[in-house]
């Protein structure tokens, strides 16, 4: 079973990345997590009735879900699991009966985990969740349950689990709406208990049962059963690492011999006359001129000046310029000047654009495709803050690849890109693979990574249906930036792109001085290879791609 913490997320962020698991993931999972402020809601909820505030002036979003049941909190301090499992045995409809077996697991799970800090807890007739005191005239709810088990899909995989109140604040479910509908019994939370147990402790007890009576599987990429594959993002901030001195010589592999022909020099003349900037130039890529005469290349768009500032990235983080509406055109023409086969748009974060700038690529691509139509579009995005009307906006314009790099493993997510998240990343990763595209990632190496983390990250990018990845070395701008903390060597590459392609990744592209657009081109062909030999879709053979009918209980 996949273990991960993935500290306090956004709850759309962790529904579409449970859905690209549901859809996309062989092996199980279960997903640890705290939400920021947010009021949930099923499809039949007594909103008038329940709910007691407006939400924004509490700081809580309010999400309607596609779910029965009525209205629930989440918020810092509740622990939030969500097992993605396929339940073993016989497929097909799951009936009643199965449902109420799996719900009876989850709920015993909840059980046996405040059992070891000493809380009695149950379960109360005629009502879902876990009670202490459930048959007494004090019962009181300490834990919402509410699950879903696919029907019709095989094997029936799960999503949804429980909340249970570690130490949240109270108003959310005493002033602010009536939890679940229920009013006529009260909740309580492991500190109103008296229990001083901290979220971490709890989640380390539910995980370990967890493990132990969901079982040990077999992963893919290591056909040997392994226990536990566990990943955290950090719980607390970790600081850099030590890592290497900015003046130590780098190894022969990271050495090239760059030499730029006189094509390069015409094709730079291009670009500058149409006031173009390409990262091949901007990071003065050791990969420019294969690219290039490989018939591919990377348009940064919406600017140089990025609202984010990653430990790792030497960029202008000055205040940006309004897009210019005339770049798509700008874009086309350099395309159609340099007859791309390939083209690669990038652009830095605009957190500061309502639409995070993409509008503005979609109108790109459009562009591109209609002086064009032959040329392959790709995009090297941001995460738009998860925010699903901007990403519609990208998907519409049904980029060839869609491409967001995660840069690192799960623990290093805080220092090397602050404003991003491992489940951020993860699920637009998701949400794009389940709009139809084929999706890409990458990430570097020489960070602080340990190898087992690797291998993880590659696994659940290949369990969230992404087709493409690309591995590389890490380089340090400056000694502002992050330190590299070790010289990867090209045989560790060649191991990771090896587990990757075991873990069902069609393409993965690792060495020493890959870049996100690197073979860019080549990686698109393999994988629209991969998607005609298999008559399906790319990627990650979509385990049951759409969310099925689903039977659910609890809430
Ligand atoms: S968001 Fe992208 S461009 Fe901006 S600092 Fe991070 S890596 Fe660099």
């Amino acid at each position: 079973m996949r273990v991960r913490w993935l500290g306090r997320v956004n709850y759309r962020d962790a529904l579409a990345l449970q859905e690209g698991l549901f859809a996309y993931a062989k092996d199980d999972y279960l997903l640890m997590q705290e939400h920021h402020h947010v009021f949930t809601h099923g499809v039949s909820a007594e909103l008038d009735k329940n709910l007691r505030c407006t939400p924004s002036e509490v700081g809580a979003e309010l999400v309607r879900v596609n779910r029965g049941g009525d209205i629930t909190y989440h918020g810092p301090g509740q622990l939030v699991v969500y097992p993605i499992r396929s339940l073993p045995g016989k497929f097909g409809d799951a009936s009643p009966a199965d449902v109420t077996a799996y719900v009876c697991s989850v709920e015993q799970l909840v059980i046996d985990s405040l059992a070891e800090f000493g809380l009695i807890a149950g379960r109360k007739a005629g009502y879902p969740g876990v009670w202490l005191d459930a048959d007494t005239p004090n019962a009181r709810k300490i834990c919402a349950i509410g699950v879903r088990v696919a029907r019709g899909a095989t094997p029936r995989r799960t999503m949804h689990g429980f909340a249970l109140n570690i130490d949240p604040d109270m108003r959310y479910m005493r002033e602010h709406i009536v939890p679940c509908g229920i009013d006529e019994w009260p909740v309580t939370s492991l500190r109103e208990e008296g229990s001083n147990a901290t979220l971490r402790d709890v989640a380390e007890v539910v995980a370990r049962l967890a493990v132990e009576r969901w079982g040990a599987v077999a992963s893919s990429a290591a056909p040997e059963p392994a226990t536990t594959d566990r990943v955290d993002v950090a719980w607390e901030y970790e600081p850099d690492a030590v890592g290497l001195q900015i003046t130590e010589r780098k190894p022969e592999w990271l050495r090239p011999h760059v030499q730029h022909g006189p094509e390069v020099l015409a094709t730079k003349k291009t670009l500058r006359d149409l006031r173009l900037v390409t990262v091949c130039e901007e990071a003065g890529c050791p990969n420019l001129s294969e690219c290039w005469r490989d018939g591919t290349a990377t348009f940064m768009v919406l600017g140089e000046r990025c609202t984010r500032a990653c430990g790792f990235c030497l960029v202008d983080t000055r205040k940006p310029e309004p897009p210019t509406s005339d770049e798509p055109r700008r874009v086309a023409e350099a395309v159609a000047t340099m007859g791309l086969q390939h083209a690669v748009l990038t652009m830095v974060a605009r957190d500061d654009l309502p639409d995070g700038g993409f509008a503005h690529v979609a109108a790109c691509i459009r562009e591109i495709r209609t002086s064009n139509p032959s040329t392959a579009v790709e995009t090297l995005v941001s995460d738009a803050k998860g925010a699903d009307a901007s990403l519609q906006l990208l998907f519409a314009a049904k980029p060839d690849v869609f491409n967001h790099n995660i840069e690192t493993v799960a623990r290093l997510q805080r220092v090397v890109r602050p404003s991003a998240g491992y489940a951020r990343s993860l699920s637009v990763l998701a949400r794009a693979r389940r709009a139809g595209l084929v999706t890409k990632s990458g990430f570097m190496l020489g960070l602080g990574e340990e190898r087992n983390e690797v291998e993880s990250l590659l696994a659940d990018l290949a369990s969230v249906g992404v087709s493409i990845v690309t591995v590389g070395q890490y380089l340090r701008p400056t000694s502002d930036h992050l330190p590299v903390t070790r010289w990867v060597s090209p045989d560790e590459f060649a191991h990771y792109r090896h587990v990757g392609e075991r873990l069902g990744i069609t393409h993965v592209e690792a060495s020493p001085l890959t870049r996100s657009s690197y073979h860019a081109k080549r990686a698109a062909g393999v994988v629209s290879v991969a998607v005609m030999t298999s008559g399906g879709s790319a990627g990650a053979a979509s385990v049951g791609a759409h969310v099925p009918d689903l039977v659910e209980s609890g809430l």
